[in-house]
């Protein structure tokens, strides 16, 4: 289609269905099985990407620690510059970057761009702690010694994203270590990953570095289980789902190896009696519906304080009924496609289990959404975003559902509501909605929300990459980027120095001979 051929000539990737190379490591390959990429808004066939055979992933895993070896020896300023460089040619793409995601994922015109422009802050971010990794100098309890904590480079970080964030993920991990990095996108945006790598690969080679310092391997679960089964990665950051991310957990440290784990979340938000409706009513419509549901921070639970629940919903639900669904690249639309045909089902799967169970749909609109898409359009994977009062025992509670669907439930005290924020396998994102200071004590507090973002008069999605992001419990306790988390990328070591003539043992332990 016209839009689909203005977003990638914009890149310089083919628009006549002539394969591109998904394999990169000094140089472009890829003889596997080719992937098609597929427009979730049209369902259109946008590109074909080749993947990596197990011998390319074998290869490419052996040129990325090849990497590491010329990359470890670069100091930290001038690996600061080339993130500067990196950041300049990105930010000159942002549009161009962002419109292939909103083609390719799903995700709006301005939460694409979002998403491109997170990745120019974190390249920022990274260009100034390049010159900040700082160890420590510690005093001994030897006379004369002197004990140093060494932060080194560890060699080969290996990344798994998941398709809801195709772009940012990926320098999130890489950049802040003075690693080798070896990506495996997600196999559903392969022409998104294709285009970072092309973008940034001038930057490297013109630094005299190897290519394989970004690797590419463009391939589904087995090209992924083989990275993080190789003892030539030293950390495996993995984004995904909790169950792929519990068998990858397990096979690293079956191995011993390092890993950071950023799984699926179920993140609630409580609305007190006191709390600005208005405010936590766009937080909550832009959470839940945003990005169609397919964040690991979008809300997923609504938890209202009975007195005014009902008001709080008249207000939300006939929002629900005017929201603009349709073409992602159309700056008027709020919430596009789902991204596969696959969550569509899930979608219909968990809607209709919670209805036959007892639970009671609040939303005029739901199910699939045939009405008032243009031509192409009727190609996607279109679904009306739902509110929805499950039974209170009900699983889809404990469960992640990757698709708008909001469950609504009732407290009466603060204490009860945190207790329903913290009863769920997982813990990523939470926001209460309050004006009193002492809920917010008790919000913030050890008896408060056991997760890894704990948010006030704020939305639970659309975090800032300065401070660590992450989540607790089944959402795996990784923290890939922000605060100190660059202290993960780093291999330590503590170093005990003596600069005297005698040889003093700690702890008073004698051993004269
Ligand atoms: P997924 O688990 O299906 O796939 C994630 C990645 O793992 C893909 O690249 C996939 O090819 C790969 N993979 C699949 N099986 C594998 C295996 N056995 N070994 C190694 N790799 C394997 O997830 P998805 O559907 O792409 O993404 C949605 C999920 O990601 C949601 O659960 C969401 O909450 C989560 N997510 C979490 C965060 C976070 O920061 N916590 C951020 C974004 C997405």
């Amino acid at each position: 289609s016209a839009r689909a051929t203005r977003v990638l000539s914009a890149l310089n990737l083919p628009v006549d269905g002539s394969p591109l190379c998904g394999v990169y490591d000094n140089q472009w390959r890829g003889s596997g099985p080719e992937v098609l990429s597929r427009c979730p808004a049209a369902g259109e066939i946008l590109g074909r990407v080749t993947t990596a055979t197990e011998e390319e992933t074998r290869n490419a895993l052996a040129r990325t620690k090849e990497a590491s070896l010329v990359v470890r020896k670069m100091p930290g300023p001038k690996r600061g510059e080339v993130i500067r460089q990196m950041r300049e040619v990105l930010a000159d793409k942002v549009g161009e970057l962002g419109d292939l995601v909103s083609l390719e994922m799903g995700k709006i015109k301005s939460e694409g761009r979002g998403e491109v422009q997170e990745f120019v802050d974190i390249c920022d971010y990274a260009t100034g702690l390049s010159r900040s990794m700082s160890g420590r100098v510690l005093s001994s309890e030897r006379p004369e010694h002197v004990i140093y904590e060494i932060p080194n480079p560890l060699g080969v970080v290996g990344i798994i994203s998941a398709f809801n964030f195709p772009v940012r993920i990926w320098p999130l991990l890489s950049l802040r270590g003075i690693n080798s990095t070896i990506w495996k996108p997600s196999i559903t945006t392969p022409l998104t990953s294709v285009a970072v790598t092309k973008l940034l690969q001038p930057v490297i080679e013109a630094n005299g570095l190897p290519g394989a310092t970004i690797s590419l391997i463009t391939g589904g679960s087995e090209t992924g289980k083989q990275l993080v089964s190789s003892p030539l990665v030293d950390l495996v950051s993995f984004t995904g789902s909790e169950n792929v991310g519990r068998q990858v957990g397990q096979d690293v440290q079956g191995r011993f190896g390092k890993s950071i784990l950023e799984l699926g979340g179920n993140n609630a938000v409580i609305v007190m009696d006191d709390a600005d409706l208005q405010l936590a009513l766009r937080a909550v419509l832009f959470a839940a519906v945003g990005t169609t549901g397919q964040r690991c921070t979008s809300t997923r639970r609504l938890l209202l304080h009975r007195s005014i629940s009902q008001k709080f919903l008249s207000m939300l639900l006939p929002l629900y009924d005017s929201l603009t669904i349709g073409d992602p690249l159309d700056p008027k639309t709020l919430v596009g496609p789902l991204h596969t045909p696959g969550s569509v089902e899930m979608y219909e799967g968990t809607l209709s289990g919670i209805l036959d169970r007892g639970g009671k749909l609040l939303t005029s609109r739901s199910g699939r959404m045939d009405e008032g898409l243009w031509e192409e359009g009727k190609g996607g994977n279109w679904v009306y975003p739902v509110v929805i009062r499950p039974k209170k025992d009900d699983p889809c509670w404990s469960q992640e559902t990757f698709a708008p669907i909001l469950y609504v439930n009732e407290f009466d005290t603060l204490e009860e509501a945190i207790e329903i924020n913290n009863s769920v396998p997982q813990g990523l994102s939470s926001s209460l909605f309050t004006n009193n200071l002492q809920s917010m004590g008790r919000w913030l507090g050890p008896e408060g929300s056991d997760c890894g973002l704990v948010n006030i008069n704020t939305g639970t999605s659309g975090a800032e990459i300065s401070a660590a992001f992450g989540g607790n419990k089944s959402t795996g306790w990784g923290r890939e980027s922000g605060g100190d988390a660059w202290k993960q990328y780093v291999s330590w070591s503590s170093a005990s120095v003596n600069y005297s003539n005698s040889l003093p043992l700690a702890q008073g332990v004698n051993f004269e001979v």
